[in-house]
């Protein structure tokens, strides 16, 4: 079973973790919690009329971890490297192999670049329309590869589209994460 690093547990980097593990890739997501969430009160995410940012890290962390995620909190991604047939990610505790990467450290970009994935002319990593960056198989989302227009719910949008992406990989087709009512019951 493929492996995905997720570095970094706000909305982007949570949301690209639960589409990932729901699909059954091992996942694993490293966060300090320096998440801006911290600071905020969404109005503005669809569905949700008014919480707390902290509430809702609260409860989109309560949400991958059903879903199997391996969440390692408070424990610091230090470097990725490749290492010719995917990644070897290091943190302030122990080594990783992953097959994927994703970067959702929001503003801080230094991990990515030290990569050598590029970067736009205003700074934020380079991504497609998946949001894979100039290096295979390593994704930027969020903030992490957006110049301002970064807000929850088109960071936590970008965090599935990056996930789809590697699902489709995976899977050799184009995989949609539909599910039904009769799913629910
Ligand atoms: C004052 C304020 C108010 C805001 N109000 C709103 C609002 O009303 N509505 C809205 O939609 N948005 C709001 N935002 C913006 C919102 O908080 C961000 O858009 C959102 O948090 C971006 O999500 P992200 O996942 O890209 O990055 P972040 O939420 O910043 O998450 C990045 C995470 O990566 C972790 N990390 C970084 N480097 C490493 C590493 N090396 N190893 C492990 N973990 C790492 C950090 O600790 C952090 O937890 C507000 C922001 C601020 C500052």
């Amino acid at each position: 079973m493929a492996h995905v690093v997720i570095v970094g547990g706000g909305p982007a980097g949570l949301s690209a973790g639960l589409f990932t593990a729901k699909n059954g890739l091992e996942t694993t997501v490293f966060d300090t919690d320096e998440t801006w969430m911290h600071k905020a009160h969404l109005f503005n995410y669809l569905g949700i009329e008014s919480e707390d940012g902290s509430q809702f890290m609260e409860d989109a962390r309560e949400q991958v971890d059903e879903y199997g995620v391996d969440r390692r909190q408070d424990e610091q991604v230090t470097g990725v490297e490749g290492d010719g047939d995917g990644f070897r990610v290091t943190t302030d505790e122990d080594e990783y192999d992953a097959e994927y990467v994703v970067f959702a450290t929001g503003t801080n970009r230094d991990l990515a670049e030290d990569l050598g994935c590029e970067t736009t002319d205003e700074g934020p990593i380079d991504v497609d329309v998946d949001m894979e960056t100039s290096v295979d198989d390593a994704y930027a989302v969020g903030a992490t590869a957006r110049a301002e227009k970064w807000q929850a719910i088109i960071s936590a949008g970008d965090g599935g589209a990056a996930a789809l992406d590697i699902l489709s990989k995976e899977k050799g087709e184009r995989f949609h994460d539909f599910d039904v009512p009769a799913d629910a019951e």
